[in-house]
């Protein structure tokens, strides 16, 4: 049986991903481009990605040509069934695939098939999360293959970085990240961090902080002002948007945690390029 409401809300919400970057996000650029030398590279580079986004939205065009993996979250009521909602949104995907909204992005990484319709072996991804409100939330971020390229995860101690098990560890392993990448993943890139877990939550947790506005506080002290001192530290380094050199390396750092086994400790770098792609939607049905 097909709804019509979450199959129309969902594609509304694609249709925002890949066409509208946040407001939060174009802010962050545009103060980054007062930040830059007039006349640098830099300052040309984040002008002309601006320009681009504002094209994006005006002509409801995807900001960037790579719509990238399709990582939804969705909070829905108990009453309502899970393979329901995926079913819409599968819909959706394939509608918003076959306008243009989103590129065939599904490969399968044996045979090399692209499915030509973003629908494959868990793709989309989907998660759920039962809550007590009669109304559905879908939250959705489009992550660019280029930007998880340099994404990473280090296992602590790093004899590499002489990073042990503590904060200044964790710091060395976030900082070489960004160092790392050199630019490369499209920066000026957001940093999100996960700290703790296995490899596998940790990188989730780190995932997860990509909901997150540039603009929040982090409620939890220490990691508030970890993510700062990383953002200062981090755009010292000179390497600039796309590599090219200036103050604008990163424009962000979002840090979570989880617990962790006593024999492991993870950090792990998701890293998001400056097409930093979020949209949510709440509705009834
Ligand atoms: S990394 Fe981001 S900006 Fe660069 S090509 Fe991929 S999606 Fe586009």
């Amino acid at each position: 049986m097909e709804n019509r409401e979450i199959f129309e809300n969902i594609l509304c919400l694609i249709e925002q991903a890949s066409t509208v970057l946040p407001e939060d996000v174009s802010e962050a650029i545009r103060r980054a481009i007062d930040s830059e030398e007039g006349g640098s590279r830099a300052k040309r580079v984040l002008e002309i990605i601006l320009e681009n986004v504002k094209l994006a939205r005006e002509r409801r065009l995807p900001i960037c040509q790579d719509t990238g993996t399709l990582i939804f979250y969705v909070d829905k009521p108990k009453e309502i069934g899970q393979s329901f909602i995926s079913e819409e949104i599968c819909r959706a995907v394939r509608e918003a695939t076959r306008s243009g909204i989103l590129r065939p992005n599904a490969v399968d990484p044996i045979t090399n098939k692209n499915s030509g319709d973003n629908i494959g072996i868990g793709s989309p991804y989907i998660h759920f999360d039962e809550w007590d409100r009669d109304e559905i939330r879908a939250r959705l971020i489009l992550k660019g293959g280029g930007s998880e390229n340099v994404s990473i995860q280090y296992s602590l101690p790093n004899s590499e970085l002489m990073a042990g098990r503590d904060v200044e560890g964790i710091k060395k392993c976030i900082i070489d990240a960004a160092f790392r990448a050199q630019g490369f993943g499209c920066s000026p890139g957001i940093l999100a961090v996960g700290i703790g877990g296995d490899r596998m939550t940790s990188f989730m947790c780190a995932k997860e902080q990509l909901f997150r506005r540039l603009d929040d506080k982090n409620p939890d002290e220490t990691l508030r002002n970890m993510e700062a001192e990383i953002y200062n530290r981090v755009n010292e380094l000179g390497i600039g948007p796309m590599g090219f050199g200036g103050k604008t390396t990163i424009l962000g750092v979002k840090i979570g945690k989880r617990h962790r086994v006593p024999a492991s400790f993870f950090i792990s770098v998701a890293y998001m390029c400056w097409a930093f792609r979020r949209a949510e939607i709440v509705f009834k049905i």
